[in-house]
């Protein structure tokens, strides 16, 4: 678990408002739920966790060390490929993806040992048998404690929605093709909780089920993975930082399944999921709470259970892809002097603070100014003011946070009206009118 701090926390909210803008605002016929993290303990039969959600694990017996069975044998085949043995490496992922999909614990630990694939803080092939592991929290709801009043922390926002279509459907007189967006939090007891936010038990997902009708599935979900691509592009990312992994191997309820991969610096890693889920949810929700669930489509005079395309983004991992493309170490030495800068080069609209005001001193009728600027911008979007050191000093502390725009405070401006506006990303300095600063941000911000 991660705590995120005032600079983070900004972060990771733009990031969030962003999506679900995106989501809701800017396409038809998606709406936005909040459902509880605590459901009825039966929605997770009915979604199949109870029974499925769990990773086969193995153990080293010399080092103690726990691994995650698919993640021990990619980096595995990783290491392969690095060395050039790519038709080896390909080999090896089929045969995990045939094993995992059967469940052949026994075939997944054979064909670890069969590669000789060590443990790397052992060094060792000591290897135990593959176990499940469920990884749903459990807690007790109300005050006795026994069996019957154990429920489980949501591991993932879906099924919110899923409980929620016929109220949503309804209430809103919503038509096939609709949408039903959600941000929350999530709990998975991962094993191998790591690489800081990217894996941890408690995190935050923003998801989205798109109800259709059935057959429409494979132009939907093309259309989903267009949308979502585009969606990371309008980030400001190059595109060769992105790619699509496919699934080979589905899920039971899948009809078919893709990731969108992040080249972070450990490497391509998933940020996104979508997938083609067919009805299977609404199906088993039906099933097990008894309750219609079906919906009637006005134009083919016909009841159908909708078929469901989703996408599944985790936020905490979205921080950290905008972190890690953000982040610079600049060296801006000259002849005469050494110099570097830390810089966040955050798109403007997902940076914390948008504006920095700075009055070069802390006299003569500067701040006043400075102060109403603020008070001019600070309902529009986050501004950060400060009188403090030099303003260079001030510059570079600002550059650290990523905050795009400073607007500096100087005895002209008590003349003309007119302030120096510095822009992070290229230290170029220019100077406008002081009524123009809000537009001038505005513009970049939205
Ligand atoms: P992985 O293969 O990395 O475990 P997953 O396939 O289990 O991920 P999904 O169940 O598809 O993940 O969840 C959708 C998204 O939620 C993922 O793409 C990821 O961004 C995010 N996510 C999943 N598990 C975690 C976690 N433990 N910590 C942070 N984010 C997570």
């Amino acid at each position: 678990m991660y705590d995120y701090g005032q600079y983070g926390s900004e972060l990771k909210k733009n990031i969030r408002d962003y999506w679900w803008e995106s989501m809701t605002r800017l396409h038809d016929n998606i709406v936005g739920i909040d459902a509880a993290i605590f459901m009825h303990p039966t929605t997770w039969k009915a979604s199949g966790h109870v029974d499925n959600f769990s990773d086969p694990m193995i153990d080293n017996k010399d080092s103690q060390k726990r691994y995650r069975v698919d993640h021990l044998i990619e980096t595995y085949a990783d290491e392969l490929e690095a060395m050039g043995k790519k038709e080896e490496a390909d080999t090896l992922l089929s045969a995990m993806d045939r094993l995992l999909a059967a469940s052949d614990f026994e075939g997944l630990k054979k064909l670890i040992e069969d590669n000789k694939i060590k443990c790397g803080m052992s060094g060792t092939a000591n290897w135990s048998d593959v176990r499940q592991f469920n990884l749903m929290f459990s807690t007790q709801l109300g005050s006795v404690t026994d069996e019957t009043n154990e429920i489980w922390l949501r591991p993932e926002t879906a099924q919110g929605i899923f409980v929620n279509f016929q109220n949503v459907q309804k209430t809103g007189r919503m038509k096939v093709p609709f949408g039903i967006a959600q941000v929350g939090k999530a709990f998975r007891n991962e094993i191998v909780a790591r690489q800081f936010i990217f894996r941890m038990r408690e995190f935050e997902q923003m998801e989205m089920q798109y109800f259709i009708k059935p057959g429409t599935q494979k132009e939907w979900y093309e259309y989903w993975k267009h949308d979502r691509m585009q969606w990371h592009l309008s980030l400001g990312i190059s595109s060769d930082k992105f790619r699509f992994h496919d699934h080979v191997k589905l899920a039971h309820y899948a009809d078919a399944a893709t990731d969108i991969e992040f080249e972070f610096p450990m490497g391509f890693k998933e940020v996104e999921g979508i997938q083609s889920r067919t009805d299977f949810d609404l199906k088993n929700h039906q099933e097990y709470s008894r309750k219609k669930l079906t919906y009637f489509d006005t134009e083919l005079n016909q009841h159908y259970l909708p078929y469901v395309i989703e996408t599944s983004i985790g936020l905490d991992r979205t921080v950290l892809m905008i972190l890690s493309e953000a982040y610079l170490e600049e060296d801006l030495s000259t002849a005469e002097k050494k110099d570097s800068r830390v810089v966040l080069k955050f798109p403007s609209k997902l940076a914390p603070v948008k504006l920095a005001i700075l009055p070069l001193i802390k006299k003569d009728g500067l701040p006043e100014i400075a102060r109403e600027i603020l008070g001019s911008c600070r309902a529009h979007f986050r501004c950060f003011y400060e009188e403090k050191d030099t303003i260079g000093k001030r510059y570079r502390r600002m550059d650290a946070i990523g905050t795009p725009f400073c607007v500096t405070v100087d005895h002209q401006s008590l003349e003309d009206q007119t302030a120096t506006i510095r822009y992070r990303d290229s230290m170029q300095q220019e100077r406008i009118p002081i009524s123009r600063i809000r537009e001038i941000v505005e513009k970049e911000i939205f």
